[in-house]
């Protein structure tokens, strides 16, 4: 694959660097690129015929891994030293896993619930940024061997719902496997690009993408026109899949066979074999009305219904979230042209039929669901390394990012579900005299005060000149790249001192956070609009009382013992109404302040002005 050019130096035959893309998902990965001759995108397929690489990691007691297929088969055997799912543990802290632990049968580290998870295996450990690069290792080995040419450059694909951190880690684990990851996109976004839906010219249209995998969720609904892809809004729940379908037949099994909590919790193997009896099953019934198999002799079996009715509480939530990404979007469903199905789970027949009748429309299914997004990812690739210029992408930012600013108040400078790359820009100013450095600290999330959302990342302009409070004009700008990487800068415009730095990403925020981040803003926006009310009057009642205070200790001689007094005492008043936290009173209050203060200002005045008289004559 790859063009064929010539090295003029040493005259030797070349080949230009395929860029692959890769699907790196939760249960299944895999590498897909856009053949030369047909320029169509396509799964790179195994003599065996086979596209997916199970996406688990086996270790034998010399700690040599094994990825794919042959490691699967080792996970009841070997419960404990077969890692899965461990995309889900990509970028998160053992607080994060927390009560979801129990879903993993091998050992996760709970030394420091702050810090990232590891993997223990044996009596070695391993982050799952490094358990993805072994993936990714074989995946890019694979490649190798069918392309017959090195692979250094890959497109990954990651859920619209991940954050920093987890991209970041995404791309670390590529780097970690010898891949210069090119650009990090979105899954569903990748999805349409597969379809190359609305990529003709002048056509214009509105796409859902509906992607049930098996360990996520996502819902996005996509904008296209002119061969421009736009994302308008996205949604999802990376707690929500294929495996959530397992669980519930599990349950079912556990109950049915009357297997206690105590057995099922002490028989890792015993779980493993449920589970994916459990998974035989649901495939099983995608084509068929009823399963029967068997597990440590004990007979199971399932009907269609009874599957279904286990699994209809799952797909209201996919429509939940449906429902949410067309409200973010400013749609109804009637304004949808096209759904996109993607992931493995899309394949059952309930989940189909759902969204069909949710939407109203006929669903695109024609694709492989479990290539699709890997499809994309290649289209993606083929772009980048130029060889096809008719599209462009547009993202969004699933949360507001912003600074904070007095009071601790959220000052959002770039609001959720933005188009990235995007930039921009606010003034800022200081707040007391002389003050030579400015704090910047970047928060992500809806709430309105940065208590209540994420910090980032903050840092010290310093070396400000000195200057009186409010005259420095400090200039944030914020700037999106296109893989969702955050940049803040910080400028005095007068001084042209200036400080910039890249958001390392902090570790640790889930996308169920990011989610509860969303409902939160949603359940406080009146407590939240109480709050600032308040942040607001006390913020103005301090400046008040700053200025009074200077004034006092400048002009004392304007003031008479009973003007002295009166002041003295309504500062006190003031200063107790902050304390109480009470608006209505701190208003009231700073009028009252206001009112005794205002003559004092007009005697300055005067007194500067007799002053100024004085010098003069006016014949
Ligand atoms: P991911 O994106 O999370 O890696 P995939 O898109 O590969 O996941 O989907 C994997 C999920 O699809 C698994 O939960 C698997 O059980 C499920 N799946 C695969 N084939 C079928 C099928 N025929 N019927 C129902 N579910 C299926
Ligand atoms: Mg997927």
């Amino acid at each position: 694959m790859g063009k064929i050019a010539i090295n003029i130096a040493t005259g030797s035959l070349q080949q230009a660097e395929t860029i692959v893309g890769i699907d790196l998902g939760t249960t299944n990965s895999l590498i897909a690129i856009v053949r030369e001759d047909t320029r169509q995108p396509i799964a790179l397929r195994e003599i065996d015929g086979l596209t997916l690489v199970p996406s688990i990691v086996h270790f034998d007691r010399n700690s040599s891994a094994m990825v794919g297929n042959e490691a699967k088969e080792l996970l009841i055997d070997e419960p404990e030293r077969t890692i899965y799912s461990v995309k889900r543990l990509m970028g998160k802290s053992y607080k994060d896993v927390g009560h979801d632990s129990s879903f993993f049968a091998y050992n996760i580290i709970d030394d420091d619930t702050d810090s990232l998870v590891k993997i223990q295996v044996g009596d070695k450990f391993y982050s799952p940024i490094e358990l993805s690069s072994y993936i990714l290792k074989e995946l890019k080995h694979r490649a190798e061997h069918i392309l017959k040419t090195p692979v250094n450059k890959a497109v990954i694909t990651v859920p619209a719902y991940f954050n920093d951190a987890q991209r970041q880690a995404t791309r670390d684990a590529g780097r970690l496997a010898g891949l210069d990851v090119l650009r990090i996109v979105n899954e569903p976004t990748a999805a349409s690009l597969a379809y190359g839906l609305g990529v003709k010219p002048e056509e214009e249209k509105t796409i859902a993408v509906y992607d049930l995998g098996g360990g996520t969720f996502d819902i996005s609904v996509l904008k296209i026109t002119n061969g421009i892809f736009e994302v308008l809004s996205t949604n999802g729940d990376t707690y929500l899949g294929g495996d959530d379908m397992d669980k519930a037949v599990v349950k079912h099994w556990v109950a049915e066979l009357g297997i206690s909590n105590a057995e099922f919790d002490g028989n890792k193997s015993l779980a493993q074999a449920l589970r994916l009896t459990a998974e035989e099953a649901k495939k099983h019934l995608s084509s068929n009305d009823s399963f029967e198999g068997e597990i440590d002799g004990r007979k199971v079996r399932i009907t269609k219904a009874k599957f279904n009715e286990l699994v209809q509480p799952l797909v209201d939530r996919t429509l939940t979230a449906c429902k949410n990404a067309l409200r973010d979007a400013k749609l109804e469903t009637k304004d949808i042209d096209a759904v996109v199905m993607v992931g493995g789970s899309t394949r059952v027949p309930l989940v189909k039929e759902s969204v069909r009748d949710f939407f109203g429309k006929e669903v695109f299914d024609q694709l492989n669901p479990d290539e699709v997004v890997a499809l994309g990812a290649a289209v993606q690739a083929d772009i980048l390394a130029g060889k096809n210029t008719d599209m462009l992408l547009l993202d969004v930012t699933p949360l507001s990012l912003g600074i904070e600013t007095m009071g601790g108040l959220m000052d959002v400078l770039i609001p959720r579900n933005s188009k990235i790359p995007t930039k921009a820009g606010r003034q800022y100013t200081t707040h007391k005299d002389g003050q030579s450095g400015m704090r910047i600290s970047v928060y992500q999330g809806e709430r309105d005060l940065v208590q209540d959302n994420r910090k980032l990342a903050e840092f010290n302009l310093t070396g400000i000149p000195a200057m009186p409070a409010g005259l420095p004009k400090v200039e944030v700008t914020f700037l999106i790249d296109a893989d969702g990487i955050l940049k803040v800068s910080a400028t005095e415009l007068r001084s042209g001192v200036a400080q910039t730095i890249d958001v390392k990403p902090q570790y640790g925020l889930t996308d169920e956070e990011v989610e509860r981040m969303l409902m939160d803003s949603l359940t406080h926006a009146k407590s939240d609009m109480q709050t600032r009310a308040l942040v607001e009057a006390s913020t103005e009642a301090e400046q008040m009382l700053e200025t009074t205070m200077k004034f006092i200790n400048k002009h004392r001689e304007l003031l008479s013992g009973e003007e002295m007094e009166a002041t003295e005492l309504q500062m006190k008043r003031l200063k107790a109404a902050i304390a109480a936290k009470d608006k209505d009173l701190v208003q009231k209050e700073t009028e009252l302040l206001n009112d005794i203060s205002r003559p004092f200002a007009e005697r300055v005045m005067d007194a500067a002005l007799k002053d100024a008289m004085k010098g003069k004559k006016i014949v």
